[in-house]
């Protein structure tokens, strides 16, 4: 059976389509501007369990899981279309006005307008399919492809939250109000994802990533995304990368370190620069994990002074 990225990589050159594969398709908009166009698709049960969160999480997750893709270009989003496929037992309660309440929420602070979409009932299952839009100054969205050897790998923010937030929930906590405990830290990871687009505007400001993807996946499979498009290879250091703290609470630290390598949806930022201009990201809350290598399509992971392959065990629907 084919994994969906070689599926998209296979229509991909049978139709001849040089705008995928990256985190949004950029197209040409107008002499100063390109505009980003990024599509998630979520399904009750794949992608959520409606009896884990409440609507108004979901609606934000729906909107936030392609704000971050928007970020991974340095981009600024601007418009959404949002469709549904609702069950007829969902439609007759506040279910979709509390999902709406989330999803706007979210969208009013980042100044994102809603222009269209679709309603359509659905069997048994609630679908959503988020559209997003979003505005990058010509030539300057980031893209997965330019990473060089030699050039600093970083990540923002704290890895294996959501993961570790999707044992926890698969293990019977349940998201009530658990007052600013590491429960709570980690079942809102999963839940209530924060898009990175802050650091994402100031990176493009900075005019210094070569190379940039959010971690949706997992930080393995994502790095794997960024080492195939930029033809390269990576070396990871374990100790440098940045594990969620409210991890340890639960969990022994080789899997704490298990999660934040191949647990996805934390929706952080991953990018590479290019060694000389490193001193210019002190402004930047991010860590540096390693560096890229001319050995193109390997990973590998340091640890205590020795190398093993690191490879891609993000999520993967195929
Ligand atoms: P992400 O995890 O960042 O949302 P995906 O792995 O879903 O990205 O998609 C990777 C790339 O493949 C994107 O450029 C996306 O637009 C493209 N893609 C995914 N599914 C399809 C599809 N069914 N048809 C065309 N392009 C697709
Ligand atoms: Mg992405």
């Amino acid at each position: 059976m084919v994994s969906e990225f070689q599926f998209i990589e296979n229509l991909r050159s049978k139709y001849s389509l040089d705008k995928i594969g990256d985190d949004c398709a950029v197209l040409p908009k107008d002499q100063k501007t390109d505009l980003l166009l990024t599509a998630d698709l979520l399904i009750e049960d794949i992608d959520f369990r409606l009896e884990w969160t409440i609507p108004e999480f979901l609606g934000h997750k729906a909107l936030a899981v392609s704000l971050s893709d928007i970020a991974a270009m340095g981009g600024k989003p601007t418009w959404a279309m949002l469709s549904l496929g609702v069950p007829k037992n969902l439609w007759k309660t506040d279910f979709i006005d509390r999902f709406y309440v989330g999803w706007f929420d979210l969208a009013n602070e980042f100044g994102v307008e809603l222009v269209g979409g679709d309603i359509s009932r659905s069997p048994d299952k609630l679908f959503i399919d988020s559209i997003v839009g979003g505005e990058v100054a010509k030539g300057k969205a980031i893209r997965r492809s330019g990473a060089k050897p030699g050039d600093k790998i970083y990540a923002t923010g704290a890895l294996g939250g959501a993961a570790g937030g999707l044992k926890l929930l698969e293990g019977g906590f349940e998201y009530i109000d658990l007052g600013g405990s590491p429960t709570e830290d980690a079942i809102l990871g999963q839940l209530y994802p924060s898009p990175q687009l802050e650091i994402a505007n100031l990176l493009l400001n900075l005019n210094l990533a070569t190379a940039m993807i959010d971690i949706s996946d997992g930080l393995s499979s994502d790095l794997e995304h960024i080492c195939r498009a930029s033809s390269v290879g990576a070396k990871i250091n374990a100790s440098k990368v940045p594990v969620d703290e409210c991890l340890l609470h639960f969990f022994p630290p080789e899997v704490c370190l298990e999660m934040a390598l191949n647990g996805g949806e934390d929706f952080e930022l991953l990018f590479t620069v290019d060694q000389n201009n490193i001193s210019s990201l002190k402004s930047i809350d991010a860590v540096c994990i390693g560096e890229v290598t001319e050995k193109t399509g390997v990973m590998e992971l340091i640890s205590d002074g020795k190398s093993r392959k690191l490879l891609p065990k993000g999520y993967r629907h195929f």
